[in-house]
């Protein structure tokens, strides 16, 4: 056992910085493994039973009421829960909602909006109304200077780009296309406004719940534009007229999500996330920018609540800083290789007192090294 090791087993649970995978509330984990053996008195685990069974369409039930809730959703709004992560929406997204000459909008704020344009053009035409990428995605480009198509099917956009750290924290206006978003690290971290989105998708392993199951929020009248050819199991309008039981679902990660979405309400909802996630990340932006030895490169209006990367004064540094902040009980603090240096995403479950670790955990390392 490393030194490491050690002392990670000892504290029992670090606080764990990782993009995706990322960490769960405590809290749900303890639920988890209580019900594990025995869920609702069935003497089953919930991985074991069926989910046509009257219990798991009650959990199903029960856990779409309370996204509703959390969301402030609208009624005409479906919520589907699916499988294939936010990469199988990249395709699933042109494939429902425009024919082969159709065309739609991208905004590219970062790899994942550049990602899903690339898939999306092996479907449909695809306009790049605007891209970050000569300022190496560190800041969004005035939506007044985004060129929309005319008749665009849609215009899809990454309201918070997980790699560089950077954040729409306004809706953008420019457009009369519905909007379609990848909210995959984002969603639940703040009260949103449904009604102004045409489809909202997330992969669930960042700020809902376990790898595996991907929530699509679609409004009703984008159900039926689907192609033929769209796989039943990615098309919208099958998925909601089966409760997203076309085939077995993930239940298992429907079952932790909901057990996520009763944490979050437990804790004041949306509202209070907002207002932890913004004190947090302030937090942290405050003590990259009070030093000289820390930096961010995003434009101060777009940097993200969830995912903050910084900079060693030093890049040889950034090895002693990982094994340090490690062994502190600070994990998965590496950047993208894209970007380099350090990476600190801070979803909702991870506490004030996590953050307030790391930024102690820096100030010391600053004053040894620095
Ligand atoms: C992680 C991430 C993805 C990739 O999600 P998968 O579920 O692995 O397909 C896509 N978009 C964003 C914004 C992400 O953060």
């Amino acid at each position: 056992m490393t030194a490491t090791q050690g002392v990670a087993a000892a504290m029992y649970r670090v606080y764990n910085f990782s993009p995706g995978p990322a960490a769960l509330p405590t809290a749900v984990l303890e639920k988890a493994q209580e019900e594990l053996l025995n869920w609702r008195d069935s003497g089953m685990s919930v991985m074991e039973v069926s989910h046509r069974s009257p219990d798991f369409i009650a959990l199903a039930a029960h856990a779409e009421s309370t996204l509703r809730r959390l969301l402030q959703i609208p009624d005409n709004y479906r919520v589907l829960f699916l499988q294939g992560g936010a990469t199988m929406q990249f395709a699933a997204v042109p494939l429902n909602l425009a024919g082969p000459d159709g065309k739609a909008d991208y905004v590219l704020t970062g790899n994942w909006g550049t990602k899903a344009s690339k898939e999306a053009a092996r479907y449909l035409r695809v306009n790049i109304a605007a891209s970050a990428e000569a300022a190496n995605f560190t800041t969004i480009p005035d939506p007044a200077t985004w060129s929309v198509t005319d008749d665009a099917a849609y215009l899809h956009y990454t309201p918070n780009e997980t790699i560089y750290g950077v954040e729409f924290h306004d809706i953008p206006a420019v457009s009369d296309a519905p909007l379609v978003v990848d909210m995959s690290s984002t969603l639940l971290s703040r009260p949103i406004d449904v009604s102004r989105f045409g489809v909202i998708y997330a992969g669930a392993q960042k700020n809902i719940g376990p790898a595996g199951l991907t929530l699509v929020i679609v409004r009703d009248d984008l159900l039926d534009r689907a192609r033929a050819e769209t796989p039943s199991v990615v098309n919208y309008r099958v998925m909601a007229d089966s409760d997203s039981m076309s085939n077995t679902p993930p239940t298992l990660a429907w079952y932790l999500a909901s057990l996520v979405f009763d944490w979050l309400e437990e804790h004041g909802g949306l509202t209070v996330m907002a207002e932890r996630n913004q004190r947090k990340s302030a937090k942290l932006y405050a003590a990259i920018d009070d030093s000289s030895f820390y930096a961010n490169p995003v434009t101060p209006a777009h940097r993200s609540w969830m995912n903050i990367p910084f900079t060693l004064a030093d890049p040889a540094l950034d090895a002693i800083f990982l094994e340090e902040s490690a062994a502190a009980g600070l994990t998965n603090l590496k950047g993208h290789r894209s970007v380099g240096g350090m990476r600190a995403s801070i979803y909702n479950a991870m506490p004030q007192a996590g953050v307030d670790a790391l930024v102690s955990f820096m100030t010391d390392f600053e004053n040894r090294h620095g």
